[in-house]
């Protein structure tokens, strides 16, 4: 017995050895992504439900991998723990304002960009002059960024929170809370950061039609969000019913496979050049 312990346990360390391996592999691919032009950003269109029109679009970073599409789900976790979130979310910032910057200057109607901004970037020290000289070099207009932060963001260290968002928002940056309702969420924090737009996480969307518990979270929701004047937009919706529920309770704006997934950029100004045909 004793013998076959040893032997399991040899072959699970070898297994570790392999998989620690593999990480390292792939980080070092990571680490050299950047510099060989594979990181690049889809978007995905946020759509007015008074107005139908696109008003906007989200940036997902996508990694053009030799081998294949690689989705941020595979990769954002292992740029968390290496670090390298943090050349990566600057470079997904700086590129989402030049290409939303083209799009005004090419006449496309203007459109307000909504970028992710992990935790580890938010509270990387310079963060808010990043943005500020981001938007300069670009010519962007402030109004026209949205960043999205998680409620986590707000775990660390609040009085930095609230002093990052008051200048964000004194340049005219708009902030969304992304995934609203799944992270370490206090209502308190609705009252306390000045934010724009609450993000309701796809989570209460996807089984919005056939889970009453979900139905009274998401109506609650946006009538609070209506209260505090902080606008609804509701994650990724695939159906008709979803739609008109959330057309009827009021809420703002929606993202989702119903309108379109997240496309390169010539596609997307396509569909925004297109969009009465919709
Ligand atoms: P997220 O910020 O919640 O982004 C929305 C995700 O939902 C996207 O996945 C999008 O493709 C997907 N989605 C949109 N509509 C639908 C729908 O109708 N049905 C379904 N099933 N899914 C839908 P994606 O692009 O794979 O991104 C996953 C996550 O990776 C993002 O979730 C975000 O947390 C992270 N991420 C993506 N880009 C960045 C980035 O530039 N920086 C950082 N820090 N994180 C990023
Ligand atoms: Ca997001
Ligand atoms: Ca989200
Ligand atoms: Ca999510």
């Amino acid at each position: 017995a004793k013998e076959k312990g040893g032997n399991t346990f040899q072959l699970y360390y070898q297994e570790m050895n392999h998989r620690s391996l593999e990480q390292l592999n792939l980080e070092n691919q990571l680490r050299k992504a950047l510099d060989k032009s594979e990181i690049t950003v889809f978007y995905q269109p946020l759509v007015d439900l008074k107005t139908g029109s696109i008003t906007g679009m989200e940036s997902l970073v996508r990694w053009k991998h030799p081998q294949g599409m690689i989705s941020p789900g595979d990769f954002i976790p292992l740029a968390e723990e290496t670090g390298l979130i943090l050349p990566i979310g600057n470079w997904v910032l700086r590129e989402s304002c030049i290409q939303n910057k083209k799009w005004e200057e090419q006449g496309l109607p203007l459109l307000t960009v909504s970028v992710n901004i992990s935790v580890n970037q938010f509270h990387q020290p310079g963060f808010v002059k990043y943005v500020q000289q981001t938007l300069s070099e670009t010519g962007l207009d402030p109004h026209r960024l949205c960043l999205e932060i998680t409620e986590n963001v707000a775990m660390k260290n609040v009085s930095y929170i609230m002093d990052t968002l008051s200048k964000l928002k004194e340049m005219g940056v708009q902030v969304s809370i992304d995934d609203f309702g799944t992270g370490y969420s206090s209502l308190n924090y609705l009252k306390r950061f000045d934010v724009d737009t609450l993000k309701i996480d796809q989570s209460f969307i996807r089984e919005l039609t056939t889970d009453e518990d979900n139905e009274a979270i998401v109506t609650a929701l946006i009538a609070m969000s209506k209260q505090l004047k902080i606008k609804t937009l509701a994650e990724g919706v695939e159906t008709r019913e979803q739609l008109e529920f959330l057309i009827a309770k009021g809420c703002d704006q929606i993202q989702g496979y119903i309108f379109s997934r997240p496309i390169p950029p010539e596609e997307f100004a396509l569909l925004v050049t297109n969009q009465q045909n919709l």
